[in-house]
Order: structure tokens, then sequence, then C-alpha cells
């Protein structure tokens, strides 16, 4: 029977796509893991990581990652650096499109988890590097005793914002209803820290500046009034969309774009599998990416054996 150059290839190398090597990696597979930047995925930029068991202080969403790949090393996981531009999943040998050629593989685990939203507001893509970011480990040093807004009501928003008041002087945390979808924990962190302010009900209507952010316009969708607030900085954390255009055509995606998968992480085409972000599921969390990603390696380990 045809087999193709490996017996799995991994799409991405967040801690999904890190775990999926490790199991892989473990099992023998012929195996490689395609990673277009570093491996690390969004976990790079969080701060702390409070919540993933086995460190009770918490760890830094760096060195988690730099544990994660010390461990997958161990067991010579092969990794490139390179893009993955398109799939070919039409037989049963797939095609994978890199940057600079193609590969054939038996199976694929999809582990390109997701991107932060962006607002598309005026100025969101002007003043970006110039006061307006996504990232606030990256960029939170930088604005030391000033004033930021922090747009958004989920985990992101209220953990980078409470980050972020280690530097700045006040941080806004805009937020659209008057409740907030962060975990409670969070939520009363923020609550007690004096120098987060929260402005509810309310939208950001542009970001506005000569060289650099200066204020934002903000408008209250119960009451209608706008104004204006003075800041050095916005950080936008509106939600995440899934890292998948590259699949377009080839497996079912649900209607925002993530990948719809069985409870053997399955996509709608035999061999390939999805974990972490950027497949559906009802909680995005280190913890569920790393459990999805054990279920797929199993799962293409089954349908390896088959073929
Ligand atoms: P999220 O949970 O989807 O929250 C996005 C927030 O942005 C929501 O509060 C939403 O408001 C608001 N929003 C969405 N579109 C908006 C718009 N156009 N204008 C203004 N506000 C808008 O996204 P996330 O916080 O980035 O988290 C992504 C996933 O990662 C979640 O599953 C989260 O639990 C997980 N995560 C977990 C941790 C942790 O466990 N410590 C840390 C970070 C992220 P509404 O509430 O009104 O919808």
């Amino acid at each position: 029977m045809k087999k193709g150059d490996y017996d799995l290839v991994i799409i991405g190398g967040g801690p999904a796509g890190l775990t999926a090597g490790l199991y892989a990696a473990r099992a023998r597979l012929n195996v490689i893991m395609i990673e277009k930047v570093v491996p690390g995925g969004q976990v790079l930029v969080t701060d702390l990581v409070e919540n993933y068991p086995g460190f009770p202080e918490g760890i830094g969403g760096a060195e988690l990652v730099q544990k994660i790949t010390e461990q997958v090393k161990k067991f010579e996981l092969n990794i490139e650096n390179n893009e993955v531009v398109s799939v070919d999943l039409s037989e049963q040998v797939k095609k994978i499109q890199l940057g600079d050629r193609i590969i054939t593989t038996d199976t694929i685990i999809i582990a390109t988890g997701a991107s932060p939203t962006k607002l598309n507001i005026p100025g969101e893509d002007n003043f970006y590097g110039k006061g307006v970011s996504f990232c606030a480990t990256c960029d939170g040093p930088f604005f030391k005793d000033r004033i930021l807004a922090a747009i958004g009501g989920g985990d992101t928003a209220v953990q980078e914002s409470i980050f972020l008041t280690r530097f700045a002087k006040k941080v806004y945390i805009i937020h659209r209803r008057d409740q907030l979808r962060a975990n409670k924990t969070l939520q009363e962190r923020a609550f007690a820290n004096e120098k987060i302010e929260f402005v509810w009900d309310s939208v950001v209507t542009s970001i506005e500046g000569s060289s650099d952010v200066e204020k934002i316009s903000i408008k209250n969708i119960k009451t209608g009034e706008t104004k204006q607030l003075g800041v050095d900085g916005c950080f936008v954390w509106v939600g995440i969309q899934p890292n998948t255009d590259f699949l377009k055509d080839t497996v079912a995606l649900d209607e925002l774009g993530f990948v719809i998968v069985d409870k053997n992480m399955q996509t709608s085409v035999s061999g390939v599998y999805a974990a972490g972000d950027a497949r559906d599921t009802p909680l995005r969390q280190i913890t569920t990416a790393v459990g999805d990603a054990a279920i797929a390696v199993s799962s293409a380990e089954h349908y390896i054996s088959k073929i």
C-alpha cells in the first residue's frame, strides 16, 4: 500500500502541537511538527499560568513552553520551522504544501491554535506598535506610569490588565456589558486592584493620536453617551479566531472557522485530527489542549495500524 513520507504531520507548535509531538515521538511514529514561528503559541505571551496542574505557585507562559519543549526534544521530535500553505486531503496519502516543498503523510493533527481578534475600528491598524497592542508581556513594560485602556471582558482582558498594572499607573477595562466573562478568581483580583477602573456597557469607536496613541473615543451602548479618554496605549482583547484559513474546503469547519471533530478528535476526513484552540470546543485552556492532543495521537495510531 502507498504510504506518505511521514506517519504523522503535526501542524502547529503550541501546547496541543507539542503534546502531540511528545506522544507521537514516544510512540516512535515517523513524525514531524511544522511550526510557523517558534513553538509555544499564545502561551508564550502569557505572563502567568495558574491553572496548569503541578505548579502550585503558577508558572510563566514562556517558562512552561521551555519545559515542554525540553521534554519533547528528549524524545527527539523532529521540529521544522516552516509554513503550511495548504493541504490536499482528497486521497488516503495526504499532501501538505509547505513554503518550499510538498510533503506527504498518512495522518495529520491540526494544532494551529487561534489569534487575537481585531476590533476593526479607525486607528487600530495605524497605531499598531505605536500604542495599540495585543500582547501585555511584549509591550506592557513600555508603559511605566502611563495610562492604558484594555478592551474586553474575558479571561485574557482581565488577566493581562492585572499584569499591566505592574507598569501602568492606571488601566481602564472597557467592556461592552456590565458583567465580565472572565473567571471569578480573576474578577475578584481585578475588582480589588486600585489601578483598574471599569468602564461598563461601552465600546471603543476609535483610537486617536498624532504619532502615538493619545486618546480613545467611547460610546455607552445603553445611554448612547459618547466621551473621550486620554490614554497612552490601548490593548485589544476581544476574543480569538482560529488559524484555519489554510484548510479551506478540506475539513468541516463551524461557522466561526473552528475545526469540527468527534470524540476521537477526528475531523470530517479519516486520518485527520484537530486539537487545542483551533477545534470547536467548549473550553480553551492549556489543560484541554494537551488532553485533546493525547487523544488525537492515540486516534492517529489506531488509524495507522488499521491502514
Ligand atoms: P473570550 O473569552 O471570547 O472573551 C472575549 C471578550 O471580548 C468578551 O468579554 C466579549 O464580550 C468581548 N468582545 C468580543 N467582541 C467584542 C467587540 N467587538 N467589542 C467589544 N468587546 C468584544 O476571549 P479571551 O478572553 O481572549 O479568551 C479566549 C479563550 O482562552 C477563552 O476560552 C478563555 O477562557 C481562554 N483563556 C483562559 C485563560 C485562563 O484560564 N487563565 C487566560 C486567557 C484565556 P462579551 O462577554 O459581551 O461576549
